[in-house]
């Protein structure tokens, strides 16, 4: 695959997707409609109530206060006061209910990435950056949380109080309206412009802030700490870090800029307005013009100034949702990746599985380019039935061993689990049924009795020690000070590989699955080791249809069947004394192995 192109499965969007994103997202706000229709009544009713004190300043200056009626002036120096203590308080609750709608909007975009994520298959992971996935759900999902929480709303609130205000300026006088309108088109303009080019940069910014988080993720980590130390590659990567870093700080420098120069014009300008509209009245009243009351000037310069801000946050709110419209994209993408690998729409159940696993004529490759990993492949393992694959590194052996529990399905041929196809099978039927102990053991930073609860939830405190001795275990488990509650990882108790091995065991025994893929090691333990994990895998594989991927040969001469593989084809078959007469390749396999290791 491309592991230096973790982004190339993502398809590329045009312009005209736009409007059909845009119901997407307020597709993601319908389940709130109620809620919602809240804030659009408390946001007229705010706007409302803003607009109205500047009418109270109009009859103050040109009648309370020149025909000294005190007690006209009392109430209308009570009803600005009342304004702005009720526009505060439809101000809080709409932030309220709005805030609490983006949270909600956020938290289920979240969990719906991390659905489909679940429901990727094992093809998706190992193309992407574990960093990557990270860095979607937490810089992504986080970063729309101004556009979901207030900017909405700030968007129908900034609408309403724009065209309100600029009803009652007409209603004052019309001439002055014209007059300071006449310089709404600039904003725009110069709005428009930086808000694409924001979005431009947003998008870039969000893609660098993924690729630094996957090499934090790659290289601070034991594993990554180990590989760069010992291959003396620390500095190296701390300067393709810093490299990372200070593209950053450019993007980071533009996107920040790109607003400031926009907010500097539109200070200008509004400080300049109330100063062009008090000379346009006074010019207009010196030359004889029409007759306006300072009341009605004074009130109007107040209007005016109660429209910029509204204006001012709405253009600001068109760049922040062309930006987060960017962000959006990303989290849809991820939405809308296929799933590889589905239930059918009628899928079989089984309640009871047997376990007869049988390949039939199975072919598979990885991708298109590559040739055929397994080609033509017939196997049967009865239930109960053991069967060994051996062959050298590279044959196929693990990819065969992905095929039953469908972590990748058939290219050609099928599998079946008693009879049925594996492709037909519920995901239900199939978790139950097929266990994996892969060379590979993942355990949880979590309690060793967590862990081992992943595979069967409910499993009593008896369970577990039971599922632990047979896994050869429970004494080490029993020994430590925290016993079952001892934290398991990186900062946390370390088990060996072999001890982890066993507590992997341990836990595909509590699951109790009557088909067993076993990715064998391939680290060689010491001897006692090697026969602790052996007396577990004998506990775990009895009564069970057992499929071993054998790396080394002296674990497998039990086996009922053994089959080697040799570049995805079925090179010899049989058990192990069968094929020790016939002379072949496992009999030179065995012979190589016993050279290797001459006390076995
Ligand atoms: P074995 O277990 O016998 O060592 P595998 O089943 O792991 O062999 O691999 C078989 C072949 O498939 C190898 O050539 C390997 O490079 C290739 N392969 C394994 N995993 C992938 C993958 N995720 N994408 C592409 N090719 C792969």
């Amino acid at each position: 695959m491309h592991p230096d192109k973790p982004e190339s499965w993502i398809p590329s969007t045009d312009a005209e997707a736009q409007p059909r994103q845009v119901r997407r997202i307020v597709g993601l706000f319908r389940p709130y409609r109620g809620r919602l229709a809240v804030v659009g009544v408390l946001v007229g009713a705010s706007s409302l109530v803003s607009v109205a004190t500047p009418f109270l300043l109009k009859e103050t200056l040109d009648v309370a206060i020149p025909e000294g009626r005190t007690g006209l002036l009392s109430l209308l120096a009570l009803g600005m006061i009342l304004s702005a203590v009720l526009s505060s308080v439809f101000g809080v609750l709409q932030t309220l209910i709005s805030t609490t709608v983006g949270q909600r909007v956020m938290h289920d975009l979240r969990t719906a990435v991390f659905g489909r994520l679940q429901r990727m298959s094992l093809a998706f992971f190992t193309r992407t950056r574990t960093g990557e996935v990270q860095s979607r759900i937490a810089n992504d999902i986080g970063g729309m949380q101004a556009t979901v929480t207030s900017t909405a709303t700030s968007l129908v609130s900034n609408f309403t109080s724009v065209v309100a205000t600029i009803i009652a300026m007409i209603a004052l006088d019309w001439r002055l309206t014209v007059v300071s309108l006449l310089l709404l088109p600039v904003f725009v303009w110069i709005s428009r412009r930086v808000g694409n080019e924001r979005k431009k940069i947003t998008t870039q910014r969000q893609k660098q802030m993924a690729a630094m988080a996957a090499t934090v993720t790659e290289s601070l980590s034991v594993s990554g700490i180990l590989l760069g130390r010992t291959m003396g590659r620390a500095d190296s990567l701390t300067r393709s870090f810093a490299d990372e870093s200070e593209q950053l700080v450019d993007l980071e420098v533009k996107s920040n800029m790109a607003g400031r120069w926009r907010m500097a014009v539109i200070t200008i300008v509004m400080a300049a307005m109330p100063a062009v509209i008090y000379w346009t009245a006074g010019v207009a009243l010196q030359f004889g013009g029409p007759d306006v009351s300072l009341g009605t000037i004074v009130a109007f310069v107040s209007l005016q100034q109660g429209l910029f801000r509204p204006a001012v946050s709405l253009l600001a709110t068109g760049v922040q949702i062309q930006t987060s419209l960017a962000l959006f994209q990303r989290i849809f993408e991820y939405l809308d990746l296929p799933i590889d690998i589905t239930e059918r729409t009628d899928p079989v159940h089984l309640d009871q599985v047997k376990g007869e696993v049988r390949f039939e004529k199975v072919a598979f490759a990885y991708d298109d380019q590559g040739g055929p990993v397994l080609d033509g492949i017939d196997v049967t393992v009865p239930a109960g039935g053991s069967l060994a694959v051996v062959g050298p590194t590279g044959a196929g052996k693990s990819t065969l061993g992905y095929l039953v529990p469908r972590l990748y399905d058939v290219t050609g041929g099928r599998v079946t689990l008693d009879g049925v196809d594996v492709r037909d099978l519920d995901f239900d039927t199939l978790a139950r049924a097929v266990g994996v102990v892969s060379q590979e053991t993942y355990l949880f930073h979590a309690t060793v009795a967590d862990n081992l609860r992943f595979a069967k939830p409910d499993a009593t405190d008896e369970e577990l020690y039971a599922a632990a001795r047979a896994a050869q275990i429970h004494d080490h488990i029993a020994a430590l000070p925290d016993g079952y509650d001892t934290v398991v990882g990186e900062r946390g108790h370390r088990f060996s590989g072999g001890e982890k091995q066993r507590l992997a065991i341990a836990r595909t025994i509590l699951r109790d699955p009557p088909v067993l893929i076993l990715d064998e090691a391939t680290s060689a333990l010491d001897t006692r080791t090697e026969r602790a994990v052996q007396e577990a895998i004998d506990a775990l594989s009895a009564n069970r249809t057992t499929l071993t991927i054998a790396h080394r040969l002296s674990t497998i001469r039990g086996a009922d069947q053994i089959v080697v593989l040799d570049a995805g084809r079925l090179a010899e078959r049989g058990t192990h004394e069968e094929l020790l007469e016939r002379d072949g390749r496992y009999a030179a396999l065995v012979r190589r192995d016993a050279s290797l290791e001459p006390t076995r």
